[in-house]
C-alpha cells in the first residue's frame, strides 16, 4: 500500500515519492488576514491537515509550512475603512484564524511564516530576476516578463489568450506584455512600504510564496498546495518566479506534486460578498461543535466542489451522535490504538477518499450491536484509529452525548425550574431563585432574563 495523489500538474493520480524519503515537505498557501475566516479557508486548512496526518502514518518526518499574508491591498483597504492600524488588523485576524482552525481540529503548521518578515529576501529574488532578464523596472514598478518564461501556463493549461484575460489590468501602462505581472510596486505615503533599489514600495502577492517556501523547506520540496482558485494566476506566477531561474526551468525544480482542493458553495450558490452568503467559521462555531464542521468539510472528496447546506451539517451532526453512541456502548472495552484496517487505510492512501472512509466507518458502527466480543474490540479500535486520522471521535462519548441528550429530554424539566424561579422572584425569595439558577447551571443550562421573559440555552 502506498499513497497516491492527484497531481494538478500532470492531471493524473500519481504514486507519491518524496524527494527525501526521510523527510516529507509540504507548503500550503495560507490566508490573507484582514477578516474572519470563512468555510472556504477552513476547507483548505482541514484538507491539508488531513493530508499531513495521512503522510505521518507513512513517513517518519513531515514538515508542514503554511504562510500568513500580512501585506496586501485588501488589508490596506480594511485599514482605510476601519481606521485601524495595519499591524493591529493583521495580528488580530492571524490569532482569530488560528483559533478558528484549532476549533476544527487543525494543528498549527510546523512553520507559519509571515510575508512582512521576508521583504529582504523578496527584494533579493526580484534583483535575481532582473539580472536574468526575466523582469524589468518601469516607474517604480517591477514586472515579471511572462513571455520570457517558456513554461508559463504549464500548471493551469491556459493558453496565451486565457492568460491575458486572467491577468490584472491595473498597471497596464507599464507593461511590456499584457500578461506581465507585478513583483514590486510603489507605495506612496502614508501607505506601508519598504526601501528598495526601485524606490519605496511593497511586494506583489505572488512573490512571497516563492520566497517563503524556499526559505522554510529548501528546493525542491514535495507538495505545494492550496485552493483550486490559486492555480491561476497565483501558482502559475509562483512557478514563473521560481523556475525561470532554476536548473531545469520546470515546476519539478520547485515542487513535485501540486495539490488543490475544490470550492465550497453555499446552498448551491457560489460564496460571495455580493450575495451575502459567506459562512464564517467563528459564527458556525457558536452553533455547531468543531468535529461536526470538520466532518462536514470532509464529507465530499477534497477535489470535488462541496455544497454547504444546513441539511448536510445536520446529517453529519447526527452521524457523529450515532458513532459516539456506539462508542458509549463499547465503553467497557479498552483498546490500543493502531492504524485502521487495511481496507480503510487503502482509502486514505487512495488520494484521501474520505466519502468512502466515512461510509466504511458507518458500516462498522452499524454492525456493533450484534457483534461478538472479539469483533467489538476490532470495531472500537477501527472507529477510534480512523477517527484519529480524520480528526473526529476525540471527545469523551458521555460528554458528547450527555450534552445533546440532556437538552432534548430535559427541556420540560428546565421550563419547570425556570417557572419555579420566576415564582420565587415574584415572592422576593431571592435565595431560592439563586439556588434554582445554580441548579440549572449544574445541568449545563444558562438562563437570561429579558423583557420578553426568561430564555435559556445550553452552555458550551
Ligand atoms: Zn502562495
Amino acid at each position: 500500500m502506498s499513497l497516491q495523489l492527484q497531481n494538478t500538474l500532470s492531471g493524473k493520480k500519481e504514486l507519491f515519492e518524496p524527494v527525501d524519503p526521510e523527510h516529507v515537505r509540504i507548503y500550503a498557501c495560507g490566508p490573507t488576514v484582514y477578516n474572519y475566516a470563512h468555510i472556504g479557508n477552513a476547507r483548505m486548512a482541514v484538507v491539508n491537515d488531513l493530508l499531513v496526518r495521512v503522510l505521518k502514518t507513512q513517513f517518519k518526518k513531515v514538515t508542514y509550512v503554511s504562510n500568513i499574508t500580512d501585506i496586501d491591498d485588501k488589508i490596506i483597504e480594511a485599514s482605510k475603512e476601519t481606521g485601524e492600524e495595519i499591524y493591529s488588523i493583521t495580528s488580530k485576524y492571524t490569532d482569530i484564524y488560528n483559533n478558528d482552525m484549532s476549533a476544527l481540529g487543525v494543528k498549527l503548521p510546523d512553520i507559519q511564516p509571515r510575508a512582512t518578515d521576508h521583504i529582504k529576501e523578496m527584494i533579493a529574488l526580484i534583483q535575481k530576476l532582473i539580472d536574468a532578464n526575466k523582469a524589468y523596472e518601469k516607474n517604480g514598478h517591477v514586472l515579471f516578463h511572462v513571455p520570457s518564461f517558456e513554461n508559463y501556463g504549464i500548471l493551469s493549461k491556459r493558453n496565451r489568450d486565457e492568460q491575458i484575460a486572467g491577468s490584472r489590468v491595473e498597471v497596464a501602462p507599464f507593461k511590456k506584455d499584457p500578461a506581465d505581472f507585478v513583483l514590486w510596486k510603489p507605495s506612496p505615503s502614508p501607505l506601508p512600504g519598504w526601501n528598495s533599489p526601485w524606490g519605496f514600495g511593497r511586494p506583489g502577492w505572488h512573490l512571497e510564496c516563492s520566497v517563503m517556501s524556499e526559505k522554510s523547506l529548501g528546493l525542491p520540496f514535495d507538495i505545494h498546495s492550496g485552493g483550486i482558485d490559486l492555480v491561476f494566476p497565483h501558482h502559475e506566477n509562483e512557478i514563473a518566479q521560481t523556475c525561470s531561474i532554476s536548473k531545469h526551468k520546470e515546476p519539478k525544480d520547485f515542487a513535485t506534486y501540486w495539490f488543490h482542493n475544490g470550492f465550497v458553495n453555499v446552498e448551491g450558490e457560489k460564496m460571495s460578498k455580493s450575495i451575502g452568503n459567506i459562512r464564517l467559521v467563528h459564527e458556525l462555531n457558536k452553533k455547531y461543535k468543531g468535529e461536526v464542521l470538520r466532518l462536514t468539510l470532509l464529507s465530499a472528496h477534497y477535489k470535488q466542489p462541496l455544497n454547504w447546506t444546513e441539511e448536510i451539517i445536520e446529517q453529519n451532526s447526527k452521524m457523529l451522535d450515532r458513532l459516539y453512541r456506539v462508542l458509549l456502548e463499547l465503553s467497557d472495552i479498552s483498546v490500543k490504538l493502531e492504524l485502521p484496517t487495511d481496507s480503510i487505510m487503502e482509502s486514505f492512501l487512495d488520494d484521501l477518499n474520505t466519502p468512502k472512509i466515512i461510509a466504511k466507518l458507518n458500516e462498522e458502527a452499524n454492525s456493533a450491536s450484534s457483534a461478538s466480543k472479539d469483533r467489538k474490540v476490532k470495531i472500537k479500535k477501527n472507529l477510534l484509529s480512523t477517527g484519529k486520522i480524520l480528526g473526529i471521535l476525540e471527545d469523551d462519548p458521555e460528554n458528547w452525548l450527555g450534552y445533546s441528550q440532556k437538552s432534548k429530554e430535559n427541556s420540560e424539566e428546565i421550563e419547570r425550574l425556570i417557572n419555579q424561579r420566576n415564582e420565587a422572584r415574584r415572592s422576593k425569595n431571592f435565595n431560592l431563585a439563586d439556588t434554582i439558577r445554580d441548579t440549572l447551571k449544574d445541568k449545563g443550562i444558562e438562563i437570561e432574563d429579558t423583557d420578553k421573559g426568561t430564555i435559556w440555552r445550553k452552555s458550551r
